[in-house]
């Protein structure tokens, strides 16, 4: 499988080649040259064939023989070796939890992935590689998780210092080793800047090999497609397709799914829902693009303006609006609606939702309202412990801290301070790559 970048001013690349650089020199996003058409017997037969050798058989086309069979096995099983439950939630709505990895979010399966995958093509080459990301919360502690002790890899993540939950800061900065966590006295966005000048920096990236990990990179794209199969695997009506709908804000995860339904997958319609941030649920309404400036709300993994991969679904249609809407609808919903929806949820149905998974709900149930024989799947993204406020406001009730926590939140937090200064990140660089 080669990747084209969607700008079409650069190149075609390998897997190999778009996974070490993220990103085409032209600044556009690889995409691959063909969508695979999956076997038929493994659509039929997905109930009985075992969870790696479905991700192993997901994935195989779109890595081709830049990995070794054997290995890229390995990889797939190792990316997903934990539960991703399929809970009946009403008659008509089930949630497919995708917060059982090590930090709790669906950011682990994509970064386990990634992670491997660059620590095979690490080890032939002769440089050492800095992964550098900037985090909100989530992204840097899936990162830091599927990277740590990887050999050959530096990572180094950027976080806005008091701006992150107690559970996500101890998650990037307790491991030690190889992940390193610049604490910055300064906001999520002047993070992100100062990233985006490091990746500029010519001369910085002379003398260090660096690389980011970030939801634009296809191995941290491409095995999301891994849960649309989970669930399917799981879905014991034989008579209903489901609607499957998808918490959103850069649309990585969701345009995986729509990736799968293109090679074969029966999914019947997509919702991605969102909140405040809604540029989507607008273009699809009235066609016009119009980002505005991102809200902060409740489900922040989910605030952003201008999504990534949007732009990869468009592409998916050929950049026909038209086809897209056939299969694609897209709410967005309040903080309000979401507390309400995470109380309901629990009194109702004794399920908690965290507030990305309830959004996903209401997407879902709002699509439900109009179309009565459909039944549906919501994916919950993060366990609800991630967003005590969230849910202290809601049920007013704490959420029991799970066991695999505790070890964690004793932890001693380790990192490197410094103000929102582009040199003095230059050189904690250069001296972290030594
Ligand atoms: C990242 C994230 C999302 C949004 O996923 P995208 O692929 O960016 O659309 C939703 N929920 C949670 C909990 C996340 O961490």
């Amino acid at each position: 499988m080669q990747y084209y970048s969607l700008n079409n001013q650069s190149p075609p690349v390998s897997f190999r080649e778009a996974t070490i650089k993220g990103q085409a020199s032209d600044k556009g996003l690889y995409f691959p040259t063909s969508i695979p058409k999956l076997d038929r017997d493994l659509i039929d037969n997905l109930s009985n064939t075992p969870d790696a050798e479905i991700a192993y058989r997901v994935i195989k086309p779109y890595v081709g023989d830049t990995i070794v069979d054997a290995e890229l096995y390995r990889i797939a099983a190792e990316s997903i070796d934990f539960p991703i439950p399929l809970v009946k939630v009403t008659d008509r709505a089930s949630s497919l939890e995708l917060f059982h990895g090590p930090t709790l979010a669906f950011k682990d399966v994509g970064a386990r992935f990634m992670s491997r995958c660059l620590g095979q093509f690490v080890k032939s080459g002769d440089k050492k590689l800095t992964v550098l990301v900037a985090t909100s919360g989530d992204t840097g502690g899936a990162v830091a998780n599927g990277f740590f002790d990887i050999p050959g890899i530096n990572v180094v993540i950027l976080y806005p210092s008091g701006k992150v939950s107690s559970v996500q800061e101890k998650q990037l900065t307790t491991l030690g080793k190889n992940i390193h966590a610049i604490e910055v006295n300064g906001t999520f966005d002047q993070c992100q800047q100062l990233v985006k000048r490091a990746f500029a920096d010519t001369k910085l990236n002379d003398a260090i090999f660096l690389t980011s990990a970030n939801s634009i990179n296809v191995a941290r794209w491409l095995p999301q497609q891994f849960y649309y199969f989970f669930a399917l695997k799981q879905w014991n009506d034989q008579t209903t397709m489901p609607i499957v709908s998808v918490p959103s804000g850069n649309f990585g995860n969701i345009c995986a799914g729509i990736l799968a339904r293109a090679s074969g997958l029966p999914i019947k319609h997509f919702i991605a829902s969102c909140n405040a941030n809604d540029t989507v649920p607008r273009f699809l309404s009235t066609g016009i693009y119009n980002p505005v400036e991102s809200v902060s709300t409740l489900s922040n993994a989910m605030d952003v303006a201008e999504p990534s991969n949007f732009i990869r679904i468009l592409e998916i249609y050929h950049q026909q609006l038209d086809d897209l809407k056939e299969v694609v609808s897209s709410y967005s919903f309040s903080d309000q609606e979401t507390i309400h929806m995470i109380q309901r949820l629990f009194s109702e149905y004794n399920y908690l939702a965290d507030p990305h998974g309830a959004i996903g709900y209401l997407g879902l149930e709002k699509w439900l309202a109009d179309h009565p024989t459909d039944k549906g799947i919501f994916l919950e993204t993060a366990h609800p412990v991630k967003f005590p406020d969230a849910i202290k406001r809601a049920i007013n009730q704490d959420v029991p801290i799970p066991e695999s926590l505790n070890g964690l939140l004793l932890a001693d937090k380790e990192s490197i301070k410094m103000e929102p200064d582009y040199n003095e990140l230059s050189s904690h660089l250069q001296h972290l790559a030594k």
